[in-house]
């Protein structure tokens, strides 16, 4: 499974216990009859285990209170102890006849609050069979597992009438009967993990080129089913052409009932909320898509690094933005949350990411991970490294894959030697800061000579980088130049047919690197990502409010235990060196937000708002917005009505890569979300006296290599 962290580390845990009783991975065959009973809440089951041969004894965990028993084959069978909600047991066979377990009990635990920083929480389960429905993993025990173990099945589920039961692979093949339904799915190949999740689905399906489109859903939607259908086809079609063909029977949305992002194999398990969004088919969906080639197609080997996920993000999220013309901001955005989320403290190499437990572990596992991932693609050119993630995936599918495998790869397919570059940002924690100095024209006599100078001015050592250079001429055109830059400092100089107008470094953000002051404008991810900070209440306003206030700033808190919490009344002028929020239209220190005039006007008398999209009447809508003052970011939220501050309290936190936002009513529903304009960055010099309006065309998107 993709994603849960909570799930991970629990299986991380286990697969160490696992590991220390010296037994090397294997593949693991059950043939599952299983019966559901979901008002109980219990499972019964019986399961005819293919070992590897020879095998002297095998040790499983299973769901606790289970009661196993061999009733079929010959062997002895140890209960070793027990682990939260697990327990620990040893298999011996005696002779060759295949060993048949039957168990029966109970799996019914609630939903689990898991806290991911400042007013960000999602809900989890170890293992749920309940009347709304049955989410099952190998963590929960439902089936015999070691943990380090790859397995294949054939899998019949015995459920009550109305239910649908949906694994990964092919299926399901439904029959119905007196005492309720039949479901048979089956998966040959080596999985991870077996996973279980029935309800009363609504089912619907479409055959495509590349494996049948899925859907469920817990009441009927056809228009909503159709497009996740028309969506299934297109993007595993995107994806076969882009990387290998798609290796699983099916692909299916399954709507489950708490809120989940989940990525299985041939399955992606989303919430009700969730899977109602309209951009989550154009966001969320896709990645959990591609996830069948990356993490659930070649398996991730936690020990050295979990590269899938920025794999993921860069071929899903960021090549969905590049196809856009929006690559550059994508990646800016990324370079931002590391700037604002990831500190010394929290900071880890990419070896040492297992899954995103918050928003510094995404800004590196994700975000760090797809950087390098973009760096090594401007390296080996688009060809060679798509070339080379089709090779990787070829000859890596249903096997444990490492950084290392992916980077023999790239150097089969490129000829190039990158075990330094890899050892450099897979190993390493931190990030290069640039400097561009002494930046003069002259000419020469047949034209004009732009020289200068790069720096890497982190306290860390230097990274190996080749760093671009963009010169605009006078005409227009545009020139691009990479410096080789693996020291502290390197000098360049470039030829140039016409006058230059201004020279910038890595201006399209192709670098992994540290932002420069003005290449980028404040954003709320500046108040979130800090681990400290004051939020301010409004002393005077009325008390409805006021109490909605106090209970937005508790809920933020929560996740952040280093922020504190006053009222403005009792402080004369704003703290200096610590971010703060300003809660409510009446808060004194609203003055404080140091309005640049260019950017916004805010007329507290009238409780109004002007933004570069338009006038926002307080009494309308809730707002929220963050300056800079004196290098910390101040943020503001106001609201007209306390009903709408749950809400805000809930949503915020996930728009952070803005600087202003404009909600209306009482869910409340985004209408304007903005970033102010950047200012200069000291990665550009002005070479001359104009300053025309400069842009660098997008490049073209990976998917460009497909035509
Ligand atoms: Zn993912």
């Amino acid at each position: 499974m993709i994603q849960s962290i909570k799930f991970f580390c629990f299986a991380y845990l286990l697969l160490r216990v696992i590991a220390a009783c010296g037994e090397p991975q294997s593949l693991v065959g059950h043939a599952l009859d299983v019966r559901i009973d979901p008002e109980r809440g219990t499972i019964a089951v019986r399961d005819r285990l293919d070992l590897p041969e020879a095998v002297g004894s095998w040790d499983f965990f299973l769901h606790r209170g289970l009661a196993p028993q061999i009733v079929g084959g010959t062997g002895t069978l140890t209960r070793i102890g027990v682990r939260e909600h697990l327990e620990h047991f040893r298999l011996e066979p005696k002779g060759s006849t295949p060993i048949e377990l039957s168990y029966a009990g109970s799996i019914r635990h609630g939903l689990e609050d898991i806290g991911e920083g400042m007013g960000r929480a999602r809900k989890s389960s170890r293992g749920l069979i309940s009347e709304d429905g049955v989410v099952l993993d190998g963590l929960s025990g439902w089936y015999p597992r070691a943990p380090d173990a790859l397995q294949y099945f054939d899998l019949r589920v015995r459920l009550p009438r109305g239910w649908l039961a949906v694994s990964q692979g092919a299926g399901p093949e439904v029959s119905k009967g007196d005492d309720g339904v039949s479901v048979h799915w089956h998966e040959p190949r080596p999985q991870d993990d077996i996973y279980l999740i029935a309800a009363p689905f609504a089912r619907y399906a479409k055959p495509t080129p590349n494996g049948e489109a899925q859907v469920y859903l817990r009441s009927s939607d056809p228009d909503l089913a159709e497009r996740y259908l028309e969506a299934t086809e297109r993007y595993l079609s995107l994806y076969s052409r882009l990387i290998g063909p798609y290796p699983y029977a099916k692909f299916a949305l399954v709507e489950n009932f708490w809120d989940t992002g989940l990525g299985m194999p041939s399955f992606t398990l989303l919430g009700p909320r969730v899977i109602r969004l309209p951009f989550i088919l154009y966001t969320s969906y896709p990645h959990e898509v591609l996830h069948n080639w990356w993490g659930n197609g070649v398996y991730v080997d936690y020990e050295t690094g979990n590269w899938s996920e920025g794999l993921t993000a860069y071929l899903a999220d960021h090549l969905l933005a590049e196809q856009r013309g929006r690559g550059a901001e994508y990646r800016r955005d990324s370079l931002r949350a590391y700037a604002d989320y990831v500190r010394e403290a929290n900071d880890f190499p990419l070896r040492a990411f297992r899954g995103r437990h918050g928003s510094a572990s995404q800004a590196v596992g994700y975000g760090k991970t797809l950087m390098v991932l973009h760096m090594l693609r401007r390296n080996l050119g688009d060809e060679k490294f798509v070339a080379s993630l089709r090779r990787f995936y070829r000859e890596h599918l249903f096997q444990t894959a490492s950084f290392d495998d992916l980077r023999q790869a790239m150097e089969k397919e490129s000829g190039l030697e990158l075990a330094s570059f890899f050892r450099h940002w897979t190993e390493r924690t931190g990030a290069p800061e640039l400097a561009l100095t002494d930046v003069r024209v002259e000419q020469a006599t047949d034209g004009q000579v732009l020289r200068g100078r790069l720096e890497q001015i982190q306290a860390e050592d230097p990274f190996p980088l080749r760093v671009p250079l963009v010169v605009h001429l006078e005409d227009g055109s545009i020139l691009e130049h990479r410096v080789p830059l693996s020291d502290r400092s390197a000098a360049f100089e470039l030829k140039l047919p016409l006058a230059p107008i201004r020279v910038d470094v890595d201006p399209q953000f192709d670098l992994f690197r540290i932002l420069a002051p003005g290449e980028t404008s404040t954003t709320l991810s500046a108040l979130f990502g800090s681990e400290r900070g004051l939020i301010l209440l409004p002393a005077d306003a009325p008390a409805g409010l006021a109490e909605g206030y106090r209970q937005l700033a508790k809920a933020w808190r929560e996740g952040s235990p280093g922020w504190e919490i006053a009222r403005d009344a009792d402080l004369k002028t704003l703290p200096e060196g610590r971010p703060v929020w300003l809660l409510g239209w009446s808060n004194r220190f609203l003055g404080d937000l140091a309005p640049d005039k260019a950017d916004f006007q805010l007329d507290a008398k009238r409780h109004l708002l002007r933004l570069p999209e338009g006038e926002y009447q307080g009494a309308d809508f809730s707002l929220a917005m963050v300056r800079r003052r004196e290098g910390q970011p101040v943020g503001w939220v106001a609201s007209p009505t306390a009903s709408a501050l749950p809400g805000l309290a809930r949503k915020l936190p996930h728009y952070g890569k803005y600087s202003y936002l404009v909600f209306q009513g009482e869910a409340p529903i985004n209408r304007v979300k903005g970033q102010w304009p950047a200012r200069d960055s000291s990665l550009a010099v002005w070479l001359g006296d104009r300053r025309p309006k400069l842009t660098t065309p997008p490049r073209r998107p990976l998917t460009a290599v497909l035509k």
